[in-house]
């Protein structure tokens, strides 16, 4: 097992790994920019090293500089959290060839599955489902318009090297689909570096439905049952819970297994999701296949009672899984509600500033992974999530009334959260019957 690792990454999610390490008796080093010098986790790891100033690629995106850092602080792996480096592959071999290890898969399976064009061809082999579409990537209009027809409008182009729902826009007609393909080849070429996109049907009022995975270097893979993310915003996360409220028995296991089969194909070690849209009728088709651990990861491990961000460790260090398939649960219902600094009043406004007042919720199920604290100041520099709300109780009806007491008792001034709008979302009818899909918040309680 390692002695000491060091985190490449910022905010709750680096506080998380602290405190995993710190049960496993791992010293931590962290590395910091100028613009989070003041955060208190810093002071929760054994070393805190400044790596340059607050845009990331001073600083969190700089691999030669996380590089310097891991070699003064003697570390012997990199975890790298989720965002910045953590699905970049280059970044997973250049760890590797300095002889430090990289805390997720190994990077020819990265690098297969973060290419979605790739990762699709992958799944046909595996007999995984996939979404009818472009076999491969479009660049031509003509291409484009014979593809929509074959597969009929509305279709989704979609960036191959996507994520964080951009470079993505749906079309219902040829005009909307001109216009769209050079939208989303812009977007993709300004987020990415990489103006490849692709065609795929859009699934209508589907759900998503993704499947955790873990696999070690001595050929076990296991799944860790389903988490659901349909309540979304702009094709982004809200809200996450595990089991999914509608998925029937024979399509969760289908789905588990379909999960754990792509990831065998694929070579891949280490913790990682699987992510599915399912239809009306509950036929699932593959989305994308997500590298690292996940912002949601904590309702998985509620229901399972199993520590990711441990297993992930264990595994890079070279252990096998300490368990079988069949010992792993899924018990009671956990839901996540993600808390942006944000104003949903004035349309999702970023609201950077000094948090004076955080009066956070306790109490029975309820769990709370942040880095925020009374006095804390919100870089604009970086991602406006400011913690995760995690409660687990005995069934979904439980946990629902349970999010709802403890969104009430949390607490935030003078910075705007979407606080509220998990308030709404708790409190909908169609929510609570579980009767949802992706576009269910823009077009219900957005009224977009
Ligand atoms: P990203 O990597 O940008 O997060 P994903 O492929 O994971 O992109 O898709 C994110 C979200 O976009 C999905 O959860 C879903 O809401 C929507 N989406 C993507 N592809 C489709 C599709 N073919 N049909 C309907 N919705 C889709």
């Amino acid at each position: 097992m390692f002695s000491k690792i060091l985190i490449a990454n910022r905010g709750e999610i680096a506080l998380r790994i602290i405190r995993a390490c710190r049960e496993l008796s791992i010293q931590t080093a962290v590395v910091y920019s100028t613009a989070d010098k003041d955060a208190a986790y810093l002071k929760l790891a054994d070393q805190a090293i400044c790596i340059g100033d607050a845009p990331p690629a001073e600083s969190y995106l700089n691999i030669p500089r996380i590089i310097s850092a891991a070699e003064i602080a003697d570390v012997q792996a990199i975890h790298p959290g989720y965002g910045f480096l953590a699905e970049n592959d280059h970044f997973a071999e250049i760890c590797r060839s300095c002889r430090i290890e990289f805390i997720g898969p190994p990077h020819k399976a990265m690098e297969m599955v973060g290419d979605k064009v790739e990762c699709k061809k992958l799944a046909k082999k595996a007999k995984v489902p996939t979404v009818p579409g472009s076999d491969g990537a479009v660049d031509d209009e003509k291409v484009a318009l014979r593809i929509a027809q074959e597969i009929e409008y509305p279709v989704i182009i979609k960036a191959a090297a996507g994520g964080g729902g951009r470079g993505m826009r749906v079309a219902h007609n040829d005009v909307s689909l001109r216009a769209g393909l050079r939208q989303a080849q812009a977007e993709a070429e300004n987020a990415f570096k990489d103006s490849t996109v692709y065609i795929e049907k859009y699934v209508e009022f589907g759900r998503h439905v993704e499947v955790q995975v873990l696999a070690d270097s001595q050929g076990n893979a296991l799944h860790l049952w389903e988490r659901d993310c349909s309540m979304q915003r702009r094709h982004q996360k809200l809200v996450e819970e595990s089991p999914s409220p509608v998925l029937r028995p024979e399509v969760r296991r289908e789905l588990c297994e379909s999960a754990v089969r792509l990831i065998r194909a694929a070579g891949y070690t280490n913790a990682g999701t699987v992510e599915f849209l399912v239809d009306k009728k509950q036929n699932f088709y593959l989305l994308e296949v997500n590298a690292r651990i996940q912002v949601e990861h904590p309702v998985t491990e509620q229901v399972t009672g199993i520590d990711l961000i441990k297993e992930q460790i264990r595994i890079a260090s070279g252990l096998p899984l300490s368990f079988k398939q069949k010992d792993v649960p899924q018990i009671g219902h956990a839901i996540e509600c993600r808390i942006n600094a944000e104003d949903p009043a004035r349309n999702f406004a970023p609201s950077p500033g000094t948090i004076n007042e955080w009066r956070p919720p306790g109490g029975p199920g309820v769990r709370l992974d942040s880095h925020a604290y009374a006095g804390y100041r919100i870089p604009p520099n970086y991602d406006s999530m400011i913690g995760k709300l995690i409660v687990h109780r005995p069934t979904r009806a439980e946990a629902i009334a349970c999010m709802k007491r403890a969104l009430g008792e949390f607490h935030v001034w003078p910075i705007k959260t979407t606080i509220p709008l998990h308030l709404q979302i708790m409190d909908n009818h169609e929510f609570q019957k579980g009767d949802v899909d992706t576009g269910f918040v823009e077009r219900v309680l957005l009224n977009r």
